[in-house]
Order: C-alpha cells, then sequence, then structure tokens
C-alpha cells in the first residue's frame, strides 16, 4: 500500500456514524462558552490556510498540499468540471488511459457508482505521477458530501464519505413585512425557512402571519471543511403570532419522531393546515362571493391557494381516495374520505400525483397531484374543499380532532429535553435594529458532532 492510499485509507476510517445530540446534558453556560471557543478556532484555521511557506527559524517549511487525500506536490494535478456530452471514456483517453482498461474499470466500478451518472458542471481531478504514460487516478466530486477516487492502474473506485462537522445554531428574526423577507434580512436560508414551516405548520397559519410577529430556533448545521452544506434538524423553535406564544420541540421515541409543545402533546395535527406549501390564500371560504369568471354572486366553498403550476398538492390527512377525476367547473381533481365525518377535494389540478385513483390509500403529506388551471379557473391555483358530514365548511375556522398523545413512559425523558431547550431559546437575542446584516441572525451554540452519511 502506498502512501496515497494509505491517506485515502484513513479518511475512510474517519466514517463515524452520526451521533445524536444529548442537549440534556449540556450546560447552557458551557455552550455557549464552547461555542465562543469554535468560533475563535474557525478563524484560526482560516488564518493557516493563507500561505503554505511558513518561516521557522531561518528554513522555509513547505507544507503539503493535501486534496481528497492525495498529497497533490507529487503529481501532476488536472483539476477541471465535467462538460456537456463528455463521457468518463473521452476524458480518461486524453490522458493515455486506453480502452480495454477504461472498459475494464467500467465494468468493475459500475456496482459502486454508475458513470453515466457524470454531471456537466461538477469538478473532477487528475493524478498522474509521470505524465508520458497513462494517469494514475481520477476523482469525481458529486457532491459537497462525497467524492469518487478512481484507481486506474488497478481499476477500482473508493466512495470516501467526507467529514461532517453538525454545529448547533441559533438564528431569530422579527416579521417587517414578510416571514421570507425577515429570512432574508437575517441572513437565514431558504432551508432552514422551509424547516421552520415544517416545525410548525400545525400551530401557525404562516398566511397569517403579521407584522412585529417573532421567531426564534435553535437548529443543526452542517460543516465540511469550515464551510456550511446545509441544514440538519431543527431542535426547538419559538413563534409568537399576534398575542400566541408556540414552542416546539423536536422529539424521538419508538412511536414517532417530531414535534411536541410544552405541554408534550404533538404539534402535527391529523389535518394539515395547507394542502401546499409556500402558497397565498387568494380567495378565503365565502358564502357571498362575486365570482370572477360567472360575473354573479355564488357561494365560495372553498379556500383558493395560489402557487406556481406544477406544485405539488398534499393530502391533508390520511385517507382513501374516492374520486380522481375531471368535470367542466373543478378541472382535473382529487377527492380524499378521511373517516366517517371528514373528506378533503382539492380542485383544477395540472394532473394527478402518480398512481393516484379511487381505492388508494394516501397519507398526510403525500403528492396527490401539481397545481394547474384546468376547469374554470383564472389562473394557477388549488381551490382546498373541506367536507364535514357531507357539506362544505371553512376549514380555516374547524376544530379538528387532537393527534395521538405521547406514550407517558416517555414524558420525564422529554421534559429534560424541553427545559433546556427552552432556556436556550429564551437566552436567543433579537437582532438590534441598524447593525451590520452579516453579522444577525446567526449564534452558534455548541460544536456538535461529526458525521459522515449523507443527511
Ligand atoms: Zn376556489
Amino acid at each position: 500500500m502506498d502512501n496515497n492510499t494509505k491517506v485515502v485509507k484513513q479518511a475512510k476510517q474517519k466514517k463515524i456514524n452520526k451521533i445524536k445530540i444529548i442537549l440534556s446534558t449540556i450546560a447552557l453556560s458551557s455552550c455557549l462558552l464552547l461555542g465562543g471557543l469554535f468560533l475563535n478556532m474557525d478563524k484560526m484555521a482560516g488564518a493557516a490556510k493563507i500561505d503554505n511557506n511558513k518561516e521557522i527559524g531561518a528554513f522555509m517549511i513547505h507544507e503539503p498540499t493535501i486534496k481528497y487525500g492525495f498529497v497533490l506536490d507529487t503529481f501532476h494535478v488536472t483539476q477541471s468540471e465535467i462538460q456537456a456530452n463528455q463521457f468518463l471514456s473521452d476524458l480518461l483517453l486524453q490522458y493515455k488511459v486506453d480502452y480495454i482498461d477504461i472498459d475494464q474499470l467500467v465494468q468493475k466500478t459500475n456496482d459502486i457508482f454508475d458513470v453515466r451518472n457524470f454531471r456537466v458542471g461538477k469538478p473532477y481531478m487528475i493524478l498522474n505521477t509521470d505524465t508520458t504514460t497513462a494517469a494514475d487516478y481520477f476523482i469525481y466530486e458529486p457532491s459537497v458530501y462525497n467524492y469518487l477516487v478512481y484507481d486506474l492502474k488497478n481499476h477500482s473506485v473508493e466512495k470516501v464519505e467526507r467529514e461532517i462537522i453538525t454545529k448547533i445554531e441559533s438564528a431569530a428574526g422579527i416579521i417587517e413585512s414578510s416571514l421570507w423577507q425577515t429570512m432574508i434580512d437575517n441572513n437565514l436560508s431558504f432551508e432552514l425557512t422551509a424547516e421552520m414551516e415544517d416545525a410548525l405548520a400545525w400551530s401557525i397559519d404562516f398566511h397569517h402571519i403579521q407584522k412585529d410577529d417573532r421567531f426564534k430556533l435553535i437548529y443543526e448545521r452542517h460543516y465540511i471543511d469550515g464551510k456550511p452544506v446545509g441544514i440538519g434538524e431543527i431542535k426547538g423553535a419559538y413563534f409568537k403570532n399576534f398575542d400566541n406564544e408556540f414552542y416546539a420541540f423536536y422529539f424521538e421515541n419508538d412511536v414517532h419522531s417530531g414535534f411536541y409543545d410544552l405541554e408534550a402533546r404533538p404539534m402535527e395535527k391529523a389535518f394539515l393546515k395547507s394542502p401546499v406549501k409556500y402558497s397565498r390564500i387568494s380567495s378565503r371560504y365565502n358564502l357571498r362571493r362575486f365570482h370572477p369568471i360567472l360575473r354573479r354572486t355564488k357561494a365560495h366553498l372553498g379556500t383558493d391557494y395560489a402557487a406556481p403550476y406544477g406544485t405539488p398538492i398534499f393530502a391533508v390527512a390520511d385517507g382513501v381516495v374516492t374520486k380522481a377525476t375531471r368535470s367542466r367547473g373543478n378541472g382535473k381533481y382529487v377527492k380524499i374520505k378521511h373517516d366517517g365525518v371528514y373528506q378533503t377535494q382539492y380542485l383544477h389540478m395540472s394532473k394527478f400525483g402518480e398512481g393516484i385513483k379511487p381505492g388508494v390509500h394516501v397519507k398526510q403529506g403525500e403528492t396527490i397531484g401539481y397545481v394547474g388551471s384546468t376547469g374554470l379557473a383564472t389562473g394557477p391555483h388549488v381551490c382546498f374543499r373541506f367536507w364535514k358530514n357531507g357539506r362544505q365548511v371553512n376549514h380555516l375556522k374547524e376544530d379538528l380532532p387532537p393527534p395521538e398523545p405521547m406514550p407517558k413512559k416517555d414524558i420525564p425523558r422529554f421534559n429534560v429535553l424541553k427545559d433546556t431547550l427552552k432556556k436556550q431559546l429564551d437566552m436567543v437575542q433579537f437582532e438590534i435594529k441598524d447593525k451590520e446584516p452579516i453579522s444577525s441572525g446567526e449564534q452558534v451554540l455548541e460544536q456538535d458532532s461529526t458525521a459522515s452519511s449523507n443527511p
């Protein structure tokens, strides 16, 4: 085994299964202390990268450049990106690897990575010890989470998972105009906004948030080589909507993993508040509405959610599809029976979800169709109709059935977690206005665990 292979092997051994965070064991003060410490370490690491040649005494010491586990200084290195219509064979032929070797390589490595899955724009690197002969290694990086090392001489490939550092961070914001604008103003990602909506979707009608509403979040953020690459789980959330305060805590048990409130009640309800994400209500349930197409007063027995064409429409609760058909007024629509009392109906779809037809069982949150404007519709939206005992009612005014409670035996464990998270949430500060926007929003609370699995 040569040195280069050894380094790769070591990188592989770093694979540690994702360690679940036990926040309850960490005192808050030490979290904040640790946060500060790691922030400083990041800065130090950044500074060290600036110059590879360090002067120690009178001697210049050259630090080796290591990438993908190889000491690059010992190779001729070519780095580029996959071009349109570029195949592995085209690429490797340029580096003197012959057809027979390429063919063998593809055959022997296809079950680890199918070379047809190379994507335009993704980075690759060729390593060659002697440019007069065939290249030694081809490295391809399909995502920030892992890369593939092709050993061209031995016709083998290794998939190396990168080490992910998970940090627990916090964020806070006060709504000025919209939630999205607030997230942008606070330098928070689309992904985090979406996660927050998921965490609180059952308690907060995000179509009804207003100026001065506020939120705080404690969440996991993944880093690779010091760069943020994604959001993990939201651990705790706080939202103040009008005068109502909500807390949500993520908790896992045998029965159900999800968000629970201060009293250990599941936040998820038997019914979702709306059948589409990131939409806006364009017309409410109204018994005396003036119909824009028919041009006369006609009761509007549903709630319209405007969203772009093709936006997925979800079943708001578990049930059985009773209709997936088309009519002149409704366009393409789906109707679902949930139990003896409730049915829901989704109109004006552009198309049905895969396999959606009468008799099929659907789960809450499953895609049953896509937003369109079939039937009598002026633009893309879903008209959502909620049936109770055979009558159409306004679902936003309904007191819907509660979900299954948390098993009693889990409550003490939940309470420990809840107390810690609540303390942390209460300590998160809102941004003071007229501050540099970059420094706002996020605070690192704690450096957490390492993981190398795909999240
Ligand atoms: Zn409607």
